[in-house]
């Protein structure tokens, strides 16, 4: 049966910039691929109103998602804004329980932006309150009867709070898809501009962070991800399942 795969961001172009060429293959095998953006992206301009910036956020990322095979949905929440509480908890809980997700893909716990550590943090508070049928999520939608695997994608340039290039304990070879996900998250046209208004090319800093997770496994491009491995997760790799030789444990 194909696999239904949930990518959650903090932001409309996170899931295209941190697992766009796995969200590509996994399409491509047949699975279903939902990207969901926690917040709408409101910061992403220093001219736009929040309606307006908004707005453009929203049909960028239905490109960048239609690049990738995906869907696209945005949970709304304000942009800056995201907080580790109950309430949005229970927001992830509803969006976990309602698509029903075989693999979830998001945020590592720790990264530079609050928005980004919190959206990781938040899919482990959801993910085994989504299958507790007791604990309360605004939708009719019943509890999982099994937790999904759990990845978190790397951190904004790799690196950890220490300075290092931070652990992953999986690669995913995307070097058939590199520039399908390139693509994907040059979609994202308003924040490839913001972004270069600081002088970052955020385009080929992306592809730099692929040459150095593929130079990991001697291969030309990877993803690096951290499969979530706390007790009562599954253990099993499945992307290995799904994506054979393509996916390298360490
Ligand atoms: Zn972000």
């Amino acid at each position: 049966m194909s696999k239904r795969v949930l990518a959650i961001g903090g932001h409309p172009d996170d899931m295209e910039q941190f697992a766009g060429g796995t969200l590509a293959l996994l399409s491509k095998s047949g699975a279903e691929v939902l990207i969901a953006a926690l917040t709408a992206g409101e910061c992403g301009s220093h001219d736009l109103s929040s309606e307006e910036i908004v707005k453009i956020r929203r049909k960028e990322s239905e490109n960048g998602a239609k690049v990738l095979g995906a869907q696209f949905l945005n949970i709304g929440i304000i942009d800056g804004s995201l907080s580790y509480d109950l309430e949005t908890t229970k927001k992830v809980v509803k969006l976990i329980r309602e698509f029903k997700p075989d693999i979830i893909i998001t945020h590592p716990t720790v990264d530079y932006m609050t928005d980004h550590a919190h959206t990781g943090k938040l899919v482990l508070w959801a993910v085994p309150e989504s299958i507790h049928p007791n604990f309360p999520a605004d939708t009719k939608a019943k509890a999982l009867e099994k937790m999904p695997y759990v990845y978190h994608t790397d951190p904004q340039g790799l690196i950890g709070p220490d300075g290092q290039i931070v652990r992953v304990n999986t690669i995913v070879n995307i070097t058939s898809v590199i520039e399908q996900k390139l693509k994907a998250f040059a979609a994202h046209n308003s924040q490839i501009g913001f972004l270069e208004k600081g002088k970052i090319d955020a385009v080929e800093k992306t592809r730099r962070w692929a040459f150095t997770r593929g130079q990991q496994v001697r291969i030309d491009c990877g993803e690096g991800f951290y499969q979530e491995l706390l007790e009562e997760y599954p253990r099993k790799n499945i992307l290995l399942d799904i994506l054979d030789d393509k996916v390298f444990t360490l």
